[in-house]
């Protein structure tokens, strides 16, 4: 039965509960921005902040422009599971679309950025609760358990990145359900606090100088063969570059990037505070999770241990909260009958990007930078791509494989994307009975 009472819920992500992200005012007035500037960045999550930083470090003039609040799209409000992301079709799938060498390399690269994020919050000393908790990645199906092991063995090849095979007779002590048909642990992922990464970064780009300027909605970017000029507002501030890092929420300004990504809402609950006794009964050893559901369920503790926080794609692309509680609950009590009596303190979405052959896209358009397109596991893609953009701005090479793959549309897609509900709804029956 499913107890949950919707009236009793925040809609306000755990993250930003736990931060008072919301109360922070850390940004600069529009009106403080000079009539020209060097390089104008469209949008303050991961890949923005990111590559304001690096650019700013090389002392560029730069200012961060947001619709929302500094940081507060997708970047602040994920589940936190930091892992290299490799590419969907995984190592034979790769191999057979674009060859080995490529195969290899995407799969390098992958891991390289994961390593970079967990190098520079170190060096930077970031304090967003980075934890080398591993994953656990479940089997829905004996062959999907079979898929694993083809898939680990191929990946163990080419990379140090240990994996460990879990049977179904092992697995309780990984994840606390008879769900699964046994999975694997890659011992290498972590975890952190999104909203705690997005204020660390903040923090460095005001030490640098930068202008983060929240509430400002770019309506319009104009190419004056010069330069460009932005348009916010009554505002029409003169800049040289302009790199646009809107990901999950571009829009109508940049119509011809609008139509190579498919946005798609993710969501997520937290758990009320719960004994450590059911967390370990569910996680017993901490780690993040997920499965092989092509709802791509994911969840993990919260940074202290005491709340499950569980996500999943929302089955429609408008925010319809009642509709994506009551889906998440029921998948989790599906996963975990024990957390029955805990009841959702929290609940949000966000919007991530897809692109059509499921790859990162970061390069020029319309005379304009861009970086975009992290099918849904952008924590380490987007900090680390927002780099290399950043140092390609720059003249530097920032050389990246991602650049090598086309970013194309479909014909007749224009930027809705009108058949993901169905689209979606078929996952959520395929998924049932284990297609
Ligand atoms: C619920 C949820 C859970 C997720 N879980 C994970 C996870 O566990 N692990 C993982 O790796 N990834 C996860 N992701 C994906 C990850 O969060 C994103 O891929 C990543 O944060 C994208 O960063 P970004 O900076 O490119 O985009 P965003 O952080 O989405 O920032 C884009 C910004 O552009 C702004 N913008 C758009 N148009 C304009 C305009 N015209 N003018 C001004 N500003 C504009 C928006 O307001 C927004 O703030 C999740 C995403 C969601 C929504």
């Amino acid at each position: 039965m499913n107890n949950f009472k919707n009236n009793t819920i925040d809609h306000t992500p755990y993250w930003h509960a736990d931060t008072g992200f919301q109360e922070h005012s850390i940004d600069t007035e529009l009106s403080s921005l000079p009539d020209a500037l060097e390089i104008i960045i469209v949008g303050s999550g991961f890949t923005g902040l990111s590559a304001a930083l690096t650019l700013a470090r090389a002392g560029k003039k730069v200012a961060v422009l947001d619709s929302g609040k500094i940081g507060s799209g997708a970047s602040s409000r994920n589940g936190g599971l930091l892992g290299p992301s490799f590419h969907k079709l995984g190592m034979q799938g790769l191999t057979k679309k674009y060859g080995q060498d490529t195969a290899n390399a995407v799969l390098k690269e992958s891991l390289a950025g994961f390593d970079w994020l967990v190098d520079f919050i170190g060096r930077e000393n970031i304090g967003c609760d980075l934890q080398h908790c591993g994953r656990f990645r479940g089997a829905l199906t004996p062959e999907h358990y079979t898929n694993m092991a083809k898939q680990a063995e191929s990946l163990a090849k080419v990379l140090d990145y240990p994996v460990t095979l879990i049977s179904k007779s092992e697995q309780h002590l990984e994840v606390g359900t008879d769900k699964y048909c046994g999975g694997v642990v890659y011992n290498k992922d972590a975890s952190l606090h999104p909203a705690k990464l997005v204020q660390g970064l903040i923090e460095k780009l005001m030490a640098e100088g930068v202008s983060l300027i929240a509430n400002a909605k770019v309506g319009n970017i104009s190419a004056d063969g010069q330069g460009f000029k932005v348009k916010v507002g009554d505002r029409e501030i003169a800049t040289d570059e302009v790199l646009i890092a809107t990901n999950g929420y571009t829009g109508n300004v940049t119509p011809n990037l609008k139509k190579r990504i498919i946005p798609i809402r993710s969501s997520m609950i937290a758990t009320q505070s719960i004994s450590q006794e059911l967390m370990h009964s569910v996680s017993p050893k901490l780690h993040t999770h997920g499965g092989t559901d092509r709802l791509v369920l994911y969840y993990r503790p919260s940074p202290d241990g005491t709340r499950l926080l569980f996500g999943g794609r929302a089955l429609s692309y408008a925010d319809k909260p009642n509709e994506y509680i009551k889906f998440l609950h029921d998948s989790m009590l599906d996963i975990f009958p024990q957390l029955q009596d805990s009841k959702i303190d929290y609940a949000w979405s966000g919007l991530v990007a897809y692109s059509f052959d499921h790859v990162p896209h970061l390069g020029k358009m319309d005379g304009m930078y861009y970086a975009m397109g992290y099918c849904g596991s952008g924590v380490a893609r987007a900090n680390y791509l927002g780099h290399k953009i950043a140092m390609k701005m720059l003249g530097n090479a920032g050389e990246t494989i991602f650049e090598q793959f086309e970013f194309s549309g479909k014909p007749f897609y224009n930027g809705n994307p009108w058949f993901m509900p169905a689209v979606i709804r078929w996952h959520s029956v395929a998924d049932k009975f284990g297609w």
